[in-house]
């Protein structure tokens, strides 16, 4: 069943992390992060979860009270279920259900298995250099706000060819000291539901400190809700 969206309440997120991410960076996690971040952009009612919870933070009530499931993972992706990835799937498919991976969840197995394909990516580099994001798609919804796009001063480069469909809409390209491009901001629609990717976030770097990366992710949470 679709569903029921009164659209001048706030959007309601679970906001999501494996917390692999450093304490010293992140004390409340990238979960509470994204939580803080949406909390201060207005109009979202946010919980957080964790794969630590019961049900990996991941169980039919909560993902049926939320709008859209913003999810980070790094290195535990495999805890993940198959009956877990099959309920996110579902809820996304059939509910309209948004989701949102961020940086590293391309390895994830519920953004492999939206996309029909493997994420993955031929190469990375840790080097704490700029990344500048390049807006792409100027009347996005996503990027408003963000001008011609903005420079993250410490980020780790992603290399293309990322594997992946091609994106429905493509709102943000990245570029990297070393000359490297990234699709690193892709939307597609699965079903009822709809997916945004968002590359930045490294998580031994502030990236989701900074005002520019808290924009691009609150608009891609309203994006995701269909608001
Ligand atoms: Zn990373």
């Amino acid at each position: 069943m679709a569903m029921v969206t009164d659209i001048g309440a706030p959007v309601r997120v679970l906001s999501w992390s494996e917390r692999s991410e450093p304490e010293a960076m992140y004390p409340d996690g990238i979960d509470g992060a994204v939580a803080e971040m949406l909390r201060e952009a207005g109009g979202f009612d946010v919980r957080t979860a964790t794969i630590d919870d019961p049900d990996l933070g991941l169980s039919e009530v909560d993902l049926e009270w939320a709008e859209v499931l913003v999810y980070f993972s790094h290195v535990r992706h495999r805890e993940v279920d198959d009956a877990t990835v099959a309920r996110i799937l579902r809820h996304v498919q059939q509910r309209g259900l948004g989701f949102l991976p961020l940086h590293s969840s391309l390895d994830s197995k519920p953004f492999q298995e939206l996309l029909d394909h493997p994420g993955r990516l031929p190469g990375w580099r840790e080097d704490e250099k700029p990344s500048r994001v390049w807006v792409v798609q100027k009347d996005h919804p996503i990027a408003a706000g963000l001008g011609d796009g903005f420079v993250i001063p410490a980020e780790e480069m992603y290399q293309e060819p990322f594997n992946i469909p091609p994106p429905d809409e493509l709102v943000f390209v990245s570029s990297f000291a070393g000359g490297e491009v990234f699709r690193s901001g892709c939307c597609w629609y699965r079903g009822a539901g709809r997916v945004f990717y968002f590359q930045p976030g490294h998580e031994t770097y502030p990236v989701y400190y900074q005002a520019e990366v808290r924009r691009a992710v609150a608009n891609g949470v309203r994006w995701c809700a269909g608001r």
